[in-house]
């Protein structure tokens, strides 16, 4: 059988489908929406009976619970919580699963989670959507939210490749373009592009607030204008998320963080030796790469 009608079968199968999502907030809703907008049956469950109450009063759902035993039907299940609630939920909720239901979790860090319910559950694969908003909770789900975004999966040795081909069936349902690897390669590659900007843009807002002289911080303040809002934009984001990046990723982001400062190093030196070829040189081959990354 050709791969696309492979691929169009195993659509076919996901379709009928009974899919959980635990945790009805930005990611879990959005993944509700566009899951039951292709006619799949989605079981809710949430902390709060509120949520579940919205998430059916907006049909969001077909079934909604605060309990994790109404996930016994599901086949596939995805861990949307909170990431310092990811492996407590899934140990929570795997008792209550089928023997063949696939387990899947939406956080942005995934060697930690992989380490973690691998062993747990053997169809067990760890997801990442890159998708989101600054916003919070089930008023902030979106029904396009994951269209065009990249959504990688990072399966171990052992995941069965049933597993792994279900849930890139489900990932095509939601538009969005699928990407595979390692969940360490996963987690470096996020620090570099994710984490790593959090953190040197935090430290640009808290290097320019340490400036002695308020005249000179009064002026920086009115001048601020678009160069400053786009460098500063992620490191005056929500400290939560910031904070779990640094907790959770903290080998790959102190790795990135070290080069991102040999970097610096570097450009220190040239300026002092006022080497303007290499400085040129270097800002030359930035602005030609910038657009492989975006
Ligand atoms: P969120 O909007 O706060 O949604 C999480 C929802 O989980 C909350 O609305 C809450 O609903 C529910 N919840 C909290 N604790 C729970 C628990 N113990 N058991 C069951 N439900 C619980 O957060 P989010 O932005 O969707 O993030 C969820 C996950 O997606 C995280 O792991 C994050 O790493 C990952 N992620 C986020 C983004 C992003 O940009 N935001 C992007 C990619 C991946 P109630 O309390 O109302 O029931």
């Amino acid at each position: 059988m050709s791969l696309s009608k492979l691929i169009d079968k195993l659509i076919h199968t996901v379709i009928n489908m009974k899919i959980g999502i635990v945790g009805l907030g930005l990611i879990g809703g959005s993944l509700a929406i566009a899951f039951k907008k292709a006619g799949l049956e989605i079981i809710g469950v949430s902390r709060k009976a509120t949520t579940c109450a919205t998430a059916l009063e907006r049909q969001m759902v077909d079934q909604a619970s605060t309990d994790f035993s109404i996930l016994n039907g599901a086949d596939v299940v995805f861990v949307c919580t909170p990431i310092d609630y990811v492996i407590p939920t899934a140990k929570a909720l795997i008792p209550h699963l089928k023997p063949t239901a696939i387990l899947t979790d939406v956080a942005s860090v995934k060697g930690t989670m992989v380490q973690a319910i691998a062993p747990l559950w053997q169809n067990f694969v760890g997801g990442h959507p890159m998708a989101g908003t600054a916003e919070q909770g089930i008023d902030a789900a979106l029904e396009n939210l994951f269209i065009g975004a990249p959504y990688v999966l990072t399966p171990i040795e052992t995941t069965p490749q049933i597993a792994i081909d279900t849930l890139q069936s489900l990932i095509e349902i939601l538009e969005s373009h699928f990407y595979i690897c390692a969940p360490d390669i996963h987690d470096q590659s996020v620090a570099w592009i994710s984490h790593l900007p959090v953190y040197v843009s935090a430290s640009l807002i808290s290097a320019c607030l340490k400036e002695a002289n308020p005249d000179i911080l009064n002026m920086a303040k009115s001048l601020a204008s678009s160069g400053f809002r786009d460098t500063s934009r992620v490191g005056g984001g929500n400290p939560e998320l910031g904070l779990m990046m640094a907790q959770y990723n903290k080998k790959a982001l102190r790795r990135s963080l070290h080069a991102y400062q040999q970097e610096l190093n570097q450009v220190i030196e040239l300026i002092e030796a006022d080497n303007w070829e290499a400085i040129k040189t270097l800002l030359q081959e930035t602005q030609n790469q910038r657009g492989t990354f975006l």
